[in-house]
């Protein structure tokens, strides 16, 4: 399937509620090829509303999110096709092989030359060893690390991650942070979500916090992540 060019999302005033409960109000954000956003916020501020909306997989209730050109209303499959998404749910397969779980995701985005594609993804989720082992027997940290090159088979633009780091001990984390680096170095739009400051510090190139469904910006500068949060979340109360 031919994948869409953009290099720039743009959310523009999007609003979602779920009955009468209003989980996103006016949120605008940009976020850029060769770059990690940072979505921080409590529980319950609306993070997962805001990544399943650029994942296209939930509707906004107003305003538009922007890929590239392109609207996600028109767009439609090809969209979809450059977005690689990491949720809560790892959804492997655990009765299959590390193998076998690229390979079913790889046909569905009708990956070429899927055989080749499958052993870079093990070597880069540095599961060579264990690709012929059901992913049922792997640890969190492991089934994370298939999980995520799964996500990423179809080589998508936009890469989005909620809470990645849960779960994860200090070496997955590093490793984790160490692939999303060179993700954005080679041009992808990463966006995730998480309330681990400390983990993220040195990983986000640009940081927005939800807050009971509004989005600010935090900005650059000196302090560490968490203390310029804690000032942004100041300057909306
Ligand atoms: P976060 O990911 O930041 O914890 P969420 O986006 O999951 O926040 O939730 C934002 C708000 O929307 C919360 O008040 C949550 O209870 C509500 N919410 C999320 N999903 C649903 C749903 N499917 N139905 C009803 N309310 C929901
Ligand atoms: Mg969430």
């Amino acid at each position: 399937m031919p994948d869409l060019d953009f290099t720039t999302v743009r959310v523009q005033d999007v609003s979602r509620t779920y009955g009468r409960r209003r989980a996103l109000a006016h949120v605008s954000l940009e976020a850029q090829a060769g770059r990690v956003l940072g979505l921080f916020g409590p529980n319950g501020a609306g993070k997962s509303t805001l990544l399943n909306i650029l994942a296209t997989l939930l509707r906004p209730s107003a305003g538009k999110v922007l890929y590239g050109t392109h609207a996600s209303e028109t767009a439609g499959d090809v969209l979809r096709a450059s977005i690689g998404v990491l949720g809560h749910d790892l959804y492997l397969y655990p009765d299959l092989t590390a193998a076998e779980n690229l390979a079913f995701f790889g046909r569905l985005y009708g990956v070429p030359d899927l055989d080749a594609r499958v052993a870079e993804c093990l070597t880069l989720a540095r599961l060579t060893d264990r690709a012929d082992d059901r992913s049922g027997g792997f640890s969190r940290g492991l089934r994370q690390r298939l999980a995520l090159e799964r996500a990423l088979i179809h080589r998508p633009r936009l890469v989005l991650l909620d809470e990645p780091f849960t779960g994860l001990d200090d070496a997955s984390a590093h490793i984790l942070i160490a692939r999303l680096r060179t993700l954005a170095a080679d041009g992808a739009i990463v966006i995730m979500a998480t309330h681990d400051f400390d983990t993220a510090e040195t990983l986000v190139d640009d940081a927005v916090c939800i807050d009971r469904g509004r989005a600010f910006p935090i900005v650059a500068g000196s302090g560490s992540l968490r203390d310029r949060y804690r000032l942004a979340l100041q300057e909306t109360r």
